[in-house]
């Protein structure tokens, strides 16, 4: 039994995905509007993911409208995905620790905050572990299962049991800014709007990251995630672009005019029917690969930071990490493993 306080974008799609895993989720919100599109939201991921009427009727019993919290003390696994603030995540989970039974898992979907502190009103904070998910939830296969200073060992391993219960493959990480997606994907994106600022065009960018084999362009993906978003993690791991004016961050920039991409239906591309609105732009074959090499360089660096770190426990954690939290072409094995194979590759030119 899972109980999910918070049911915007990430806790109403978490709890439904845990239900369509065959779980029963109870969903909490201060506002029950959000609770009612979380579940509207719900019935069209278990219209695609279950099979026959009955499942499907069952999935929708199981998924539960709680306003006021009364699963809790029914719940094995209590995930908070409330708004971004350090105060009302510990108000919160300091008056879970006493509803909740004592062996239930404590966790949090924060993206930025420190575990640390989020546990700091607990009597036992070495309960609080986080479990990060991606958006779109059913469709990211990663889960970052976060340990904090505090955390026990204990923990780490329930929350790790859960997230592959629900078919996802959890990545233990150190509680440290951006954890290791977010980390590696920043300077990824801020490199492309540095690369946006000088010139290239927004179409370029995108047939280049593709062309390196990434799923989706990363103009195109800011998009997607929403500008605000973006600009957020860029500010918080010091990476955007300097300068106050809209030319010299256009990120930024977008944001103040509230073209936060997809949701608004303007971003880096004007968006209509779902899709971005592309030129017609043809670039060669040469261009495109030097471009996407650009492009990808400042996240096979940060994957090596985060590993010289221990972010994660060792190399091929940052590899799998990436690839199943970014989509990072997956047949070039990883960034650490890429940046290996392209450095020797170099080397034996050297050589010959
Ligand atoms: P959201 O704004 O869509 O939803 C937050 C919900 O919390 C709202 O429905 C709000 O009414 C509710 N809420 C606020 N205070 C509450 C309280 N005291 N009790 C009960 N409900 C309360 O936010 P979101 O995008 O779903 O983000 C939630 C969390 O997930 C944040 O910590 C965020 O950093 C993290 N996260 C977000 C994303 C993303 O892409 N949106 C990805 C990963 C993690």
């Amino acid at each position: 039994k899972v109980h999910v306080i918070g049911a915007g974008t990430m806790g109403g799609d978490i709890a439904a995905w845990c239900v369509a895993c065959g779980m029963q989720a109870s969903v909490q919100d201060l506002d029950e509007a959000q609770i009612g599109k979380a579940l509207l939201r719900a019935k069209k991921l278990f219209k695609k993911r279950v099979r026959g009427k009955t499942a499907f009727d069952s999935a929708v019993a199981r998924l539960i409208a709680d306003p006021e919290g009364k699963h809790i003390k029914h719940a094995d696994v209590i995930i908070e995905a409330v708004a971004e603030r350090l105060d009302v995540k510990q108000k919160i989970f300091a008056e879970l620790e006493d509803k909740a039974k004592p062996e239930a898992v404590l966790a949090t979907n924060t993206s930025s905050l420190k575990l640390e502190e989020i546990a700091a009103p607990l009597k036992d904070p070495g309960r609080l572990v986080g479990v990060h998910f991606f958006n779109p939830v059913a469709q990211l296969p990663l889960v970052e299962v976060v340990r904090g200073e505090a955390t026990r060992e204990e923990e780490i391993g329930k929350a790790c049991a859960f997230v592959t219960t629900i078919n996802k493959l959890p990545l233990i990480v150190k509680s440290c800014p951006g954890f290791l997606v977010n980390r590696v994907l920043a300077p990824y994106m801020m490199e492309a709007v540095r690369l946006y600022r000088e010139g290239q065009p927004r179409e370029k960018l995108d047939q280049a990251a593709l062309k390196f084999g990434m799923p989706i362009g990363p103009m195109e993906l800011m998009d997607m995630v929403g500008l605000d978003i973006c600009n957020k993690v860029g500010e918080e791991l010091s990476l955007a672009p300097k300068g106050e004016g809209d030319g010299d961050n256009p990120l930024a920039g977008l944001v103040r005019q509230g073209k936060l991409g997809k949701k608004t239906g303007q971003g880096f591309y004007e968006w209509v029917d779902g899709k971005p609105k592309r030129e017609d732009m043809d670039f060669s074959n040469t261009e495109l690969t030097r471009v996407g090499e650009e492009l990808l360089a400042p996240l096979l660096a940060e994957a090596a930071r985060a590993e010289a770190e221990g972010v994660v426990a060792d190399a091929d954690h940052v590899d799998a990490g990436v690839i199943f939290g970014t989509g990072f072409a997956p047949f070039r094995g990883g960034p650490l493993h890429y940046t290996k194979t392209k450095d020797a590759a170099g080397a034996d030119q050297a050589a010959a």
